[in-house]
């Protein structure tokens, strides 16, 4: 006589689905880091929405774990992606730049538009 159902799983089932950030391994669930996506070019791209399709990573909200991501090749292995471009890097660390500036208050000062330097035709 075979049981129903003990054949499925452990029994410790976690509900909510903890992530790992692939840069200082901190595990939180999937809502406190940003997931980033493999692009069927080979790049990595931040999924905002978090249901796109394709080898997904996970960065803290944090610009240095971008950093070391990047500089270790963590992304690029977590993603099994080839380097990334230095494009592809630049986007992704003026994305994490950007949200850290927005969330901090003290960046205001900084966040003048400057115009260009006066050019003369
Ligand atoms: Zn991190």
């Amino acid at each position: 006589m075979a049981k129903a159902g003990e054949s499925q799983g452990a029994g410790r089932v976690k509900h909510v689905p903890q992530r790992t950030c692939v840069a200082c391994r901190r595990t939180d669930a999937k809502r406190g880091l940003i997931r980033l996506v493999r692009t069927p070019e080979g790049l990595a791209e931040v999924d905002l929405t978090g249901k796109r399709n394709g080898r997904g990573a996970y960065l803290c909200h944090t610009v240095s774990c971008w950093e070391v991501a990047i500089k270790r090749h963590a992304l690029e292995r977590a993603l099994r992606v080839g380097p990334l471009s230095a494009e592809n890097q630049r986007d992704l660390l003026a994305y994490i730049r950007g949200l850290d500036g927005a969330e901090d208050p003290r960046s205001d000062a900084h966040a003048v538009d400057m115009p260009p330097h006066d050019v003369r035709v």
